[in-house]
């Protein structure tokens, strides 16, 4: 537990949340300010800022109730789709700094934007395949 962390204070009970689902390892609960209604947020209950300081046991505990999430979410708000969706670290979006899936239904037209795509030059996207591939541990 991180005292300052909201949603450690969550898990605590300091703050008040709409549970969806808790087992032995995982809590998921209604985010406050939903992409569309029914949006969800699926969080380890021992406190780990990303994905990356995550043991994988957890992280594989905190995958599976994050589909069973999607299912219960999609089939609740009667959705077309569902997005599974985490930011790791600030640069990327990440607000609260303890590790959480969105677990967000969609509907066709509802206008959500993904992120736009660029290109890679020339030979770049080699390099980059070899930088990332050699630190596989
Ligand atoms: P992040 O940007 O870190 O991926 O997402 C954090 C999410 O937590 C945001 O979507 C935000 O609405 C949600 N959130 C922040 N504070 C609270 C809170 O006190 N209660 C609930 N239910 N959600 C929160
Ligand atoms: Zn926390």
């Amino acid at each position: 537990m991180d005292k300052d962390c909201i949603f450690c204070k969550i898990l605590k009970g300091e703050i008040p949340s709409a549970k969806v689902y808790e087992d032995d390892n995982v809590y998921a609960f209604l985010d406050i300010g939903p992409v569309n209604k029914g949006h969800a947020l699926v969080i380890p209950k021992e406190h780990h800022e990303t994905v990356m300081d995550m043991p994988d046991e957890l992280l594989c505990s905190l995958a599976v109730a994050a589909k069973k999430t999607c299912s219960a979410v999609m089939e609740a708000t009667s959705a077309d789709g569902v997005n599974l969706q985490m930011s790791n670290y600030k640069a990327a979006g990440q607000l609260v700094p303890h590790a959480h899936f969105h677990v967000i239904p969609r509907f066709e037209g509802d206008g959500f934007k993904h992120w736009a795509q660029g290109k890679y030059e020339e030979g770049e996207m080699d390099q980059y395949k070899e930088k990332i591939a050699k630190l596989f541990k």
